[in-house]
């Protein structure tokens, strides 16, 4: 049975992101067709006040939030019926096969079957469509590649947020968790949600940053660490942040390449671009790596949403 091979410009494609919200759009030839769609509805602005609102919904429920969105933009949308080509939804978590095999950020999608689950809650809507569930940092990555006209090379990207995602663009097949990457060797380093000691996002994730400072809030320490008299631990765990995120970004230079990196997610308001590409500079001595370049972009959820699409796409073959 041969397909019809439909133009770049025909591909009507869902994405999905499940965030501190979960936001769906119709992507039609890597942009945005119509409205974002939200829940919950009304998004006050994005920050770590309501990181939780996700987190207290069963896996079945999230779901069932998932597709009432998809349905929706299907239902209200004129000539997507029956032309869907894919459905790629990006969360916050360790995706094989369909599968999270780890989330330490929504703990209860644990072992969920996504995939299935997704596809049977669809199909209950008289939905069949090719489903893919990819990581968001990996969606993230994918989305700005398409924004950025970089489908074509290698970028990777850093989420900094609740917790820390690393995204690679083009998707290779694979396990591998980058925020958790081993940044340093000290014993007291044991604040990651994983329970791994001496990771990065056990340093630079809002979380962590909570549990170390039990005191003072994110904010209050950088305000601390930027004043004219800046408090002396507070000042040293802000070099702490920068030399981490240096340290990650040196390992993925020193085993993948130096190239573009993209730099998001609501804690970038805390970062110093300089002091980071001082301690940078400072790990990377080889001069063939040293072509590497750092980028600040918005963490907007438009580009995760094109980006799980975009992961869909690629998932059937377009
Ligand atoms: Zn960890």
């Amino acid at each position: 049975m041969a397909a019809t091979p439909k133009s770049k410009a025909e591909q009507q494609t869902i994405g999905v992101i499940l965030a501190e919200r979960i936001y769906a759009g119709l992507i039609v030839g890597h942009k945005l067709s119509g409205k974002l769609l939200c829940w919950p509805a009304e998004p006050n602005t994005q920050d770590a006040e309501d990181e939780n609102s996700m987190v207290e919904l069963p896996a079945d429920a999230l779901v069932q939030e998932i597709c009432k969105l998809i349905v929706e933009i299907v239902e209200t949308t004129e000539g997507v019926k029956g032309k869907l080509t894919a459905v790629g939804v990006a969360l916050p978590g360790l995706v094989r096969q369909g599968v999270v095999e780890e989330a330490p950020n929504l703990p209860q999608l644990k072992g969920a079957r996504m995939v299935d689950m997704l596809a049977t809650c669809l199909a209950g809507h008289g939905i069949t469509v090719p489903i893919s569930v990819v990581n968001d940092a990996d969606a993230m990555a994918a989305g700005l590649a398409s924004q950025h006209g970089k489908l074509d090379s290698f970028i990777r990207v850093w989420t900094i947020g609740t917790g820390v995602g690393y995204g690679a663009y083009p998707f290779t097949e694979g396990v591998w968790e980058g925020g958790h990457s081993v940044v340093t060797l000290e014993d007291k380093e044991n604040y990651c949600g994983c329970g791994g000691r001496g990771h990065l996002e056990g340093i630079m994730g809002h979380r962590a940053m909570r549990l170390r400072f039990l005191d003072m809030e994110p904010e209050e320490v950088f305000a601390a660490a930027n004043r004219k008299n800046p408090d002396p631990r507070c000042l040293e765990f802000k070099k702490l942040w920068h030399k981490a995120l240096a340290a990650a970004t040196a390992s993925s230079i020193h085993f993948s390449g130096a190239g573009r990196f993209y730099l998001t997610g609501y804690n970038m308001r805390f970062l110093d671009l300089n002091m980071l590409k001082d301690y940078l500079h400072q790990m990377v001595k080889m001069s063939p790596l040293q072509s590497y370049m750092l980028e600040v972009v918005a963490d907007d959820e438009t580009t995760r949403v094109v980006g799980a699409a975009v992961a869909a796409q690629r998932a059937v073959g377009q």
